[in-house]
C-alpha cells in the first residue's frame, strides 16, 4: 500500500498539487480533498457546470432560470426544493426570505 500521506485530488486525482482544500463534505463527515485548481472552481460555485455538464439531474431555478445540478452532492447546499415541485437557488431564497421577513 502507498503511504496514505500522499494526497491527490477527488476531482480529477492530481496528487502534484502543492496544496489541497476542502471541498464539499462527503457522507463520511470528512472533507473532499481538492487540489487549487478543482478547489477554485468550486469555490467559485462552478463546479457541477465545470465537471458534470453532461451528468443527469439539472433543473432549472423557478425564480432566475439559473442550472442548479439537483441530487448532487456538491450542488447540495446551492438549492432548495419548493413545497409545489421544482427547484430554487439559492440566491433566491435568499431574496424570498428577505421578502416574506421585512413585511
Ligand atoms: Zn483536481
Ligand atoms: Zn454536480
Ligand atoms: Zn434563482
Amino acid at each position: 500500500m502507498a503511504s496514505s500521506s500522499r494526497q491527490s485530488c477527488f476531482q480529477c486525482e492530481d496528487a502534484s498539487s502543492a496544496e489541497f482544500r476542502n471541498g464539499w463534505r462527503l457522507r463520511s463527515g470528512e472533507f473532499a480533498q481538492l487540489c487549487q485548481r478543482c478547489a477554485s472552481v468550486f469555490e467559485e460555485g462552478r463546479f457541477c457546470e465545470t465537471f458534470h455538464s453532461n451528468d443527469d439531474g439539472w433543473r432549472d431555478c423557478e425564480s432566475c432560470g439559473k442550472l442548479v445540478h439537483c441530487g448532487c452532492i456538491v450542488s447540495f447546499h446551492a438549492y432548495l426544493l419548493m413545497d409545489f415541485g421544482g427547484v430554487i437557488c439559492m440566491e433566491c431564497s435568499k431574496l424570498n426570505f428577505m421578502l416574506v421577513r421585512g413585511d
